[in-house]
């Protein structure tokens, strides 16, 4: 069973700062799954990861277009398959194509096209808290499916305590990420 992480992000900033301590980690070919609802923070996250590589552009949320390619340091895709009604649509894109291993791959609700997705990634899950109070906060969770992506997670959980923790100074309390149980779905073998 692989160790999945989640972690509290209590603002878009730090959702960016999340995703861009993912960036250091990721190589051309790596597949990022993003699920979770409208106005979660995926499109958010994605900005962190980007700026990060060094896309100096806007990223905005590909919803109308599905996908979006910027130039980083490597060649990144910004897919959204919300709109896409059913696989054939997303095969009729070129979804196959779009697994290019020169560039890295970022899809907003990844789990739609799960079936479709090469057997190493990382899928991330972004939800809102129930909690009233906490408007802003916004509950990730990590999963890597592969070998390949626990160590990548291991690298991008020790940049990002590292990262919160010096953009709130004064408010250190201490490791922000915790183990969670595996997906009962389970990761597939892979
Ligand atoms: P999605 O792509 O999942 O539909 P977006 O990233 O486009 O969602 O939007 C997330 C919205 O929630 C933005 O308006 C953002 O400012 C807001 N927000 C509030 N708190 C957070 C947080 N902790 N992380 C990410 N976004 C947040
Ligand atoms: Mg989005």
């Amino acid at each position: 069973m692989r160790p999945s992480f989640a972690v509290t992000s209590t603002s878009p900033e730090e959702t960016r700062i999340i995703g861009a301590a993912l960036a250091p980690m990721l190589l051309p070919g790596d597949v990022i799954s993003l699920a979770g609802d409208l106005g979660a923070g995926k499109t958010v996250l994605v900005q962190g990861v980007a700026a990060a590589l060094g896309v100096d552009g806007r990223v905005t949320s590909p919803t109308f277009t599905i996908v979006h390619e910027y130039r980083g340091r490597y060649p990144i895709l910004h897919l959204d398959v919300y709109r896409l009604n059913s696989f054939q649509e997303v095969l009729d894109l070129g979804f196959e194509e779009l697994l290019d291993p020169e560039a890295i791959l970022l899809v907003e609700w990844g789990e739609a096209v799960a079936p479709l997705l090469p057997r190493r990634y990382l899928e991330v899950v972004l939800r809102r808290t129930e909690d009233p109070q906490a408007e802003d906060h916004r509950r990730i969770t990590f999963r890597p499916h592969g070998d390949d992506w626990v160590r990548k997670l291991d690298g991008m959980r020790t940049t990002a305590e590292t990262l919160l923790d010096a953009a709130s100074p004064g408010e250190s309390t201490g490791p922000r990420f915790e183990r969670v149980p595996a997906d009962p779905r389970g990761d597939r073998g892979a």
